[in-house]
């Protein structure tokens, strides 16, 4: 194990039992990324009391889902898995189409909303504390991405334990626990979300080039990370 990944493992695990310890009831909401693995993975082997849940949106890729199964098998965790309110997605589908989202970034962003914000408004509710894989290397809306900061959409604290990891850093200790992981990455994908609203990236692309790659600009997050009056946190912060 090289001398940063031991001291990243050694901060990580130290920022987690603080939070388990101090902000109960905690939760990580997992997007099953390379970086959620990481956090999932130092939570589990560390018996933390810290709760991870995923939102499955209906449209998300099956080697996504099936990393619900090998968490399982590995951990023997079942993750708790929160799904979009139905009459709304009916209602969305009825109004504009199942991909009304390539039609305008107004639509991409109420599906979102449906598919994703609402539940996890209903996931962080009661939380005192929420554990997120952000990096700030991720993209330009995410260069400041504090290592913690008090979130006052959610109200409550929002931990990012991996703010200072680089993608390397993720996937040294994904490799260094055997830790399973999408095999979507194994394809070109560096950044993975919604089946039609993500796809690989060419070498020298951002990470999250493949995310709504059919938009323009740098406003491309799903509102997950916004505060109260909607506007993306990209100042301080930025799934
Ligand atoms: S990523 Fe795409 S399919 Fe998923 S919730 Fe957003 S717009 Fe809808």
């Amino acid at each position: 194990m090289s001398a940063r990944l031991e001291s990243n493992v050694n901060e990580l695990k130290r920022v987690l039992e603080e939070v388990a310890d101090r902000y109960a009831p905690a939760a990580l909401s997992s997007s099953l990324s390379a970086e959620d693995m990481v956090i999932t993975d130092a939570i589990l082997t560390s018996n933390l009391n810290i709760e991870i849940f995923t939102i499955d949106t209906g449209r998300l890729h099956g080697d996504t889902l099936q990393l619900l199964d090998a968490i399982r098998r590995r951990y023997r965790y079942h993750v708790r898995v929160f799904t979009p309110d139905a009459g709304a997605v009916a209602q969305y589908v009825a109004g504009h189409g199942r991909d009304a989202f390539f039609s305008s970034t107004e639509l991409r962003r109420e599906c979102c909303h449906i598919r994703k914000v609402e539940p996890l408004k209903r996931a962080l509710h009661g939380k005192k504390a929420w554990i997120t894989g952000l990096r700030q290397e991720n993209s330009a809306g995410r260069g400041t991405v504090p290592r913690r900061e008090f979130d006052d959409s959610y109200l409550l604290l929002k931990v990012n334990p991996l703010a200072g990891w680089s993608e390397d850093d993720v996937w040294e200790y994904l490799r260094a626990y055997s830790v399973p992981y999408n095999e979507l990455y194994d394809q070109g994908y560096r950044s993975i979300g919604c089946a039609p609203c993500t796809r690989p990236v060419a070498i020298g692309e951002n990470i999250r080039a493949g995310r709504w790659w059919w938009e323009q600009g740098e406003g491309k997050e799903c509102g997950l990370h916004a505060r109260l009056d909607g506007t993306l946190v990209r100042a301080k912060e930025a799934a």
